[in-house]
């Protein structure tokens, strides 16, 4: 192996202690706490784990936690009811819903019935405008982690060649729109692209994220490249169990790659960083103080 591994856990333990001092600052200059309110709508495990998961990392960082379990038959009306009074509740700064929703609810007009200075997720149509016209806006958690490792790794991306592969409006396409925005040339895959091996050939920048478990093997990595895995996927190992892979064949990739992510401790711990990270983003452009540096794109 010859990639250096960008160590996505020991970065997180850096951005959580960036936001935990803002924190810390704000509470004693001006007398007021972030907080986060995430909304889950039924007993979906993998849920269930991330949203204890981000109560905890929240209230660790100094700032206020509100759970709000629903039903998994709650009716349309009764959550935007709920996110009416998250939107107006002062002690708010963030809201969060974790996705996916039960079939019944319609994700779109929920999700952009969130206050968008709220919007810790990014994911308000609003934000989405904001972000695809390179202005101020709340960033996805997933991407921006991706793009501070990348930045933290090579100081300037600019001029150089990113392909994402996947174009999901969670990861994908705002992980284009940030490469772009730091003056990258950015070519964004999917499942139609014709020869996508030679396409990724031609990076120097990969951002994988498929939800394919391993597709990316490294003769499609360019020597040097720098491979940032967001594939989560759970496999069966061949003595019984299961173990996380991301969608880069790791092993091979690592051989070729000048640096890479590994799974799990990449990519995966960034993303509940940057959450708190929006949500001090978020509370201070809701008072008007000044922002964390280095914490949003
Ligand atoms: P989606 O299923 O929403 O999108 C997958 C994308 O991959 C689609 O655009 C699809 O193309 C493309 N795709 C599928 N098959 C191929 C193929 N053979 N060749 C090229 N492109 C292909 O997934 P998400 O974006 O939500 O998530 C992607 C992965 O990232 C998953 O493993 C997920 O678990 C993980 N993830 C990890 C997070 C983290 O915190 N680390 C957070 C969010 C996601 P098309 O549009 O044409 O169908």
């Amino acid at each position: 192996m010859s990639a250096q591994i960008i160590d996505g856990k020991a970065f997180a333990a850096k951005v959580r202690g960036q936001v935990a001092e803002h924190v810390t600052r704000i509470k004693e200059e001006n007398g007021i706490t972030p907080g986060l309110a995430v909304v889950l709508v039924g007993e979906d495990p993998a849920s269930q784990v991330y949203v204890r998961s981000k109560g905890k990392q929240t209230v660790e960082a100094g700032m206020n936690s509100y759970e709000h379990k629903l039903d998994a038959d709650t009716s349309q009306d009764d959550l935007l009811k709920l996110i009416a009074d998250l939107n107006a509740d002062k002690d708010v700064h963030g809201i969060l819903v974790q996705l996916p929703l039960p079939k019944h609810l319609n994700e779109d007009l929920v999700i952009n019935s969130i206050a968008p200075e709220k919007d810790v997720d990014g994911f308000h149509i609003s934000n989405v405008g904001l972000l695809g016209t390179g202005q101020k806006s709340m960033v996805p958690c997933t991407p921006l982690g991706c793009l501070m490792m990348l930045r933290d790794y090579h100081g300037s991306l600019s001029g150089m060649n990113a392909v994402v592969i996947g174009r999901s409006n969670i990861v994908g396409k705002p992980m284009a729109q940030l490469l772009l925005g730091d003056s990258c040339t950015v070519t964004i895959t999917h499942s139609r692209t014709k020869d996508l091996p030679a396409v990724v050939r031609g990076a120097d920048i990969v951002v994988a994220a498929v939800g394919r478990p391993e597709m990316v093997p490294g003769d499609w990595i360019k020597p040097g490249a720098t491979v940032i895995d967001v594939g989560i996927n759970r496999i069966d190992k061949p003595e019984g169990g299961t173990r996380l892979v991301g969608d880069v064949d790791y092993a091979s990739c690592a051989d070729v790659a000048g640096a890479i992510t590994p799974v799990p401790g990449g990519v995966g711990p960034m993303t509940i960083a940057c959450l708190l990270a929006n949500t001090v983003t978020a509370c201070c452009r809701i008072h008007g103080l000044v922002e964390p540096e280095g914490l949003t794109a």
